[in-house]
């Protein structure tokens, strides 16, 4: 599947919140566009790919390279 951006996520896209409040507040991470938008679907609005709705965690890499 190929999802296309159409521009309509440009004015969907949510300004001053810091990123770590976006995903409480319900805002969502569409990878396409590289915006943050904030809609009940699973999909964006804008593309249509399916929405990120966490942030994911930080993995600490060991480094066991001797
Ligand atoms: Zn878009
Ligand atoms: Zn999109």
């Amino acid at each position: 599947m190929t999802f296309s951006c159409k521009g309509i996520c440009d004015a969907l896209e949510i300004e001053s919140v810091s990123t770590a409040l976006r995903y409480e507040s319900g805002h969502k991470r569409c990878t396409m566009c590289s915006v943050f938008v904030k809609t009940s679907k699973l999909g964006c609005p804008c593309c249509g790919a399916r929405l990120r709705t966490k942030s994911r965690n930080k993995r600490s890499r060991k480094k066991n390279i001797p």
